[in-house]
């Protein structure tokens, strides 16, 4: 075979990928100390405004959206430049152009980008953590750990691409050798949710950048000043104009022009199930002047269950509860929605659990005192009130909290009652409301536990070995833990995502991620 034909990303030295170490406690002296000044120098800069980025171009639009601290929305964290359809458009144009050069760009080059960017962003840990306290109400673990993810998924997809950027030699057949290797796509539209605005956001367009497909990337409207963080790590480390472009816009307005258009070949959403099946459907349209079937990339929603068995670790099960469900107020995909406790040890542990329930703090996430914050904004509030509504009609309230006057909070909620058959048992509620249900057995609690339409995440505390295995067959979600809560996936070793409506099976942060966003091609020769 003449190996000079080969395609082979270059030999670069990048050691070993590890994962950013995590939140180390709120008891750290060094996070003690980081924090409130990362705050304090953040508050300072509140009210900025911030320009759309486009081709390489900060682009100033007249109409702006005032982005909010959920827990005072008095406070303006920053005015977003809104794209529109024209905006949009351009944008569109810039990654088609930049297509022409960045999809033959040396993968190992393209890699090396992302390494800066995590280099660039890990200078700026503390500071964007802050950010995400003033604009998303996360307590700081939560919005260190996600500054963290970031880096990793940059980190960890640099690395996936010098693999997979070196053709696979696929052997000889009748004195032909044959190889394969990845080109990318295409023009790529990343859709992000504001949950995790940091770390979603930047995984998605990493993934697709390093795959060598430039990025239109619509962050969510509540989280967008988090979102232009990507600007700044992306133009500090120098990438070519158009390959990273930021239009923030409502997605009621822009999100259809995005995914309908005839440029685009990819789309990469993470957001609800409705938003997802929406894009899916678009998306199979195929107008005449449209090249390529356009893939989509898709992680949705979660009604996540724990399972609590006979013979379990008490201590542990109450506090990893605890935190699944109510952890960053319950607004996390792989949050605790549903927990099922089988009949024999329901009557002892539920009212322990509600019991450490109503020691939790509920106020600002500045306050590491705080266990739990402000949702996202007004609108997430009047809908989870409703849920708490429909509690008190579907069971019975366990413990509902009380909230700061001020800000967008609802209370942290538990109740019991309720079966596969409520629509608390179905629905996502994607707030701090646990539904708890009462198993006759172990075969029940399974079963309920896969009787909605989500597999996302789900988590099973058990000491019985034959349970655990069952579980490990039968509990059908994408990211099942034992004996642990059920959230907070790492880079690498626990790629993340569901199936069923919880998203299309793919997998973010694992081995198989970047193939999403390359198209496979074979060459034979004599
Ligand atoms: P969302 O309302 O579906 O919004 C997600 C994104 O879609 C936002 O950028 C939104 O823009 C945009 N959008 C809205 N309408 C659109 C349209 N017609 N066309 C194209 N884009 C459109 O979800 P969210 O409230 O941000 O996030 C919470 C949801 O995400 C929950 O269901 C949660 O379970 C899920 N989630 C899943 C995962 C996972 O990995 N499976 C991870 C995180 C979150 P605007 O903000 O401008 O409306």
């Amino acid at each position: 075979m003449t190996t000079s034909r080969i395609p082979s990303a270059s030999a670069i030295d990048l050691p070993p990928f590890v994962n950013e170490p995590i939140f180390p406690g709120v008891d750290d002296l060094k996070m003690r100390e980081a924090f409130p000044r990362a705050i304090a120098e953040v508050r300072k800069q509140l009210g900025r405004t911030y320009p759309l980025y486009i081709d390489g171009r900060d682009v100033t639009t007249p109409n702006t959206l005032d982005s909010v601290n959920p827990a005072d929305p008095d406070e303006i964290v920053g005015k977003v430049c809104q794209a529109g359809t024209q905006e949009a458009e351009a944008a569109l144009d810039a990654a088609e152009r930049a297509l022409e050069m960045w999809r033959d760009v040396d993968p190992s080059q393209r890699a090396m980008y992302l390494v800066k960017a995590a280099d660039s962003a890990r200078r700026r840990m503390f500071e964007y953590a802050a950010w995400q306290v003033l604009e998303e109400g996360k307590q700081w673990a939560q919005a260190y750990n996600d500054v963290a993810e970031g880096i990793d998924f940059l980190e960890y997809y640099a690395r996936e691409m010098v693999r997979l950027g070196t053709a696979q030699d696929m052997g000889s057949y009748a004195d032909e050798s044959n190889f394969c290797f990845y080109q990318p796509k295409g023009v790529a539209v990343v859709i992000a949710p504001w949950n995790f605005p940091f770390a979603i956001g930047c995984g998605m367009c990493a993934a697709a950048i390093v795959a060598g497909n430039p990025v239109v990337f619509k962050p969510s409207s509540q989280s967008s000043v988090v979102g232009h963080h990507l600007v700044e790590i992306f133009r500090e480390v120098g990438l070519p104009a158009g390959v990273f472009n930021y239009v923030p816009g409502p997605g009621s307005q822009i999100g259809d022009l995005l995914v309908d258009s005839p440029k685009v070949t990819v789309i990469a959403f993470t957001g609800s199930m409705s938003v997802g099946l929406r894009i899916v459907e678009r998306a199979g349209r195929t107008p005449e002047n449209q090249a390529s079937v356009k893939k989509v990339v898709c992680e949705m929603g979660g009604k996540n269950a724990i399972v609590i068995d006979e013979d379990f670790d008490e201590e542990a099960a109450i506090r990893d509860v605890l935190y699944s469900a109510f952890g960053y107020q319950g607004q996390k995909c792989s949050a605790c929605s549903r927990l099922i406790v089988v009949d024999n040890v329901y009557d002892r542990f539920v009212p322990k659990l509600v019991e450490a329930a109503r020691k939790l703090k509920i106020g600002p996430a500045e306050d590491p005192g705080n266990y739990m914050g402000p949702v996202i904004d007004a609108k997430a509030q009047r809908t989870i009130l409703q849920y708490v509504d429909l509690a008190a009609k579907e069971g019975t309230v366990l413990y509902r909290s009380a909230v700061p006057d001020k800000g967008y909070y609802v209370p942290m909620t538990l109740v019991e009652g309720i079966t596969p058959q409520k629509r608390l048992g179905q629905e996502e509620v994607f707030g701090p409301l646990l539904s708890i249900m009462r198993a006759k057995d172990f075969d029940e609690a399974l079963a309920w536990a896969n009787s909605t339409r989500f597999a996302l995440t789900g988590a099973v505390f058990s000491r019985n070995e034959e349970h655990l295995r069952t579980a490990v067959r039968q509990f059908r979600v994408g990211n099942l833990y034992l004996n642990r809560p059920s959230v907070g996936a790492l880079v690498k070793v626990q790629p993340f995502g569901g199936f069923k409506m919880s998203g299309a099976g793919t997998k973010a942060g694992g081995p198989d991620y970047l193939l999403h966003f390359m198209d496979p091609r074979c060459v034979t020769q004599p």
